[in-house]
């Protein structure tokens, strides 16, 4: 199903024209207007789910293969040096197009980025306590 008002719907399903570098019949791949790096692309399925919670799951299956199937046309293609895959899934967590999407971030040297998270160091006890919040 697509979404009327969606830009990623659009921009996936052909109706606005995009730098696709590749397409099948359940995805476009095509490069991001705003890059974080050369070679930066998304990862879009035609049909529409807000995000990773919402994704079908015969859908999703099919997203890491084709990541797979990228990487390695960008390292034939740009030569990178490293690869960082990012999903954002909600405004706090980064997203701000609500239409599912991967993104694929080839990383060379000196490039300025970024994505490592901080690290914490948990109280004593305190992994145990997160662990009984999630399994019991
Ligand atoms: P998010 O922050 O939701 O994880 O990522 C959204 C990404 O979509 C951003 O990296 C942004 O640059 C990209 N983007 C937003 N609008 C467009 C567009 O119209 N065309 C393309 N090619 N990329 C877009
Ligand atoms: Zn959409």
């Amino acid at each position: 199903m697509k979404k009327d008002d969606c830009i990623f719907c659009k921009l996936a399903n052909g109706e606005i024209p995009t730098n696709t570098i590749y397409e099948d019949d359940d995805f476009r791949v095509f490069l991001d207007a705003a890059p974080a790096t050369k070679g930066h692309c998304l990862i879009v399925p035609k049909e529409h789910f807000d995000n990773l919670e919402q994704l079908d799951d015969a859908v999703g299956a099919k997203v890491f293969p084709l990541a797979r199937k990228m990487m390695k046309l960008l390292k034939e293609k740009l030569h990178w040096d490293g690869f960082n895959v990012v999903q954002n899934n909600g405004e706090l967590a980064g997203q701000t197009v609500f239409h599912f999407h991967t993104h694929l971030i080839p990383r060379y040297e000196g490039d300025g980025q970024n994505f490592n998270m901080k690290s914490t160091s948990p109280a004593e006890g305190e992994l145990a306590g997160v662990l009984n919040e999630i399994v019991s």
